[in-house]
């Protein structure tokens, strides 16, 4: 089971959350049929989507990350609720599979190093602040510590990671880590910070070690006093219904709703999140439009 941690450190200088995804992830690649690229990029933005969504305090409140580059991937795209859990997508789920002399996956030339990381935050009240940054690398980590340097003000270090089984491709360990200075943060604790990142193993490594999101965090904080905020569990949840595909269905005109319909009468939507399959009759559609102008 996944689960999601937030630190801060007992001074108020910095805030770190840990997570692991290994099942989201590994539900996402079976729900898309990924790539490994497209496994490694969405597995990635998952991560950080989650951690972000569990930062916000509001319970209504949900975060929306979009990174569209000029690589063959197209946009990737997850949202997540304030307890961290996420749902995702990306644009060509067969997009094809590089990989670096070392090995890893290159994302980069998957994602495109050309083009923009956006950040909607909506805190329940339906009036969304929106963020957007160029993209560093397509690398996602470093785009999102780019999008909090640039957009924020926040110092953040994020590590994101994605392992797969080198024979089939299945998801093994994926996690992340998020590190951000808080308001208190002074020069000592900076630098005691900068040495142990650069000691810092990928979140993959201490995860297929044994160690927990607990024991990540300390490690990350080493020489700092810990105490956990919070810690619970995460899941790939689509909120996706029937009920809710009649209300947008309601939004549209009379014929915008019958055209949906095809040759046989039927109209079929698939979720983008989830990838179920709803479909509605002429009929349901009639009834929907006499329901819509009663
Ligand atoms: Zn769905």
């Amino acid at each position: 089971m996944d689960k999601i941690i937030r630190c801060i450190t007992s001074d108020g200088a910095i805030m770190a959350s840990a997570i692991d995804a290994s099942d989201i992830v590994f539900t996402a690649k079976k729900l898309h049929n990924l790539s490994r690229s497209a496994t490694a990029a969405l597995g990635r933005l998952l991560c950080a989507t989650s951690m972000m969504g569990n930062m916000l305090k509001q319970q209504d409140a949900f975060i929306n990350l979009r990174v569209l580059g000029d690589g063959e991937m197209g946009a990737v795209v997850a949202v997540g609720d304030s307890r961290g859990n996420v749902r995702g997508y990306v644009e060509n789920p067969g997009c094809p599979t590089e990989y670096y002399r070392s090995g890893k996956i290159n994302v980069s030339q998957a994602v495109g190093r050309n083009g923009t990381l956006s950040v909607l935050r909506d805190y329940g009240t339906g009036d969304p602040y929106i963020g957007q940054v160029e993209l560093v690398s397509g690398e996602i980590a470093e785009d999102i510590t780019s999008y909090y340097a640039t957009s924020e003000q926040i110092p953040t270090v994020c590590a994101l990671g994605v392992l797969m089984n080198k024979e089939y491709g299945e998801v093994m360990l994926a996690g992340g880590l998020l590190i951000q200075l808080l308001p208190g943060a002074y020069d000592e604790a900076i630098d005691r910070l900068e040495e142990n990142v650069k000691k810092l193993e990928p979140v993959t490594t201490m995860l297929a070690k044994g160690m927990s999101i607990l024991d990540i965090c300390k490690t990350a904080l080493d020489g700092f006093e810990v105490e956990v905020l919070d810690e619970n569990p995460v899941n790939y949840v689509c909120g996706c219904s029937r009920e809710k595909l009649e209300r947008y269905f309601m939004t549209m005109s009379d014929d915008d709703i019958r055209t949906m319909a095809d040759e046989k009468g039927v109209a079929e939507a698939v979720c983008q999140f989830c990838s179920k399959r709803y479909t509605f009759t002429k009929d349901d559609l009639e009834k929907l439009i006499q329901e819509k102008n009663a």
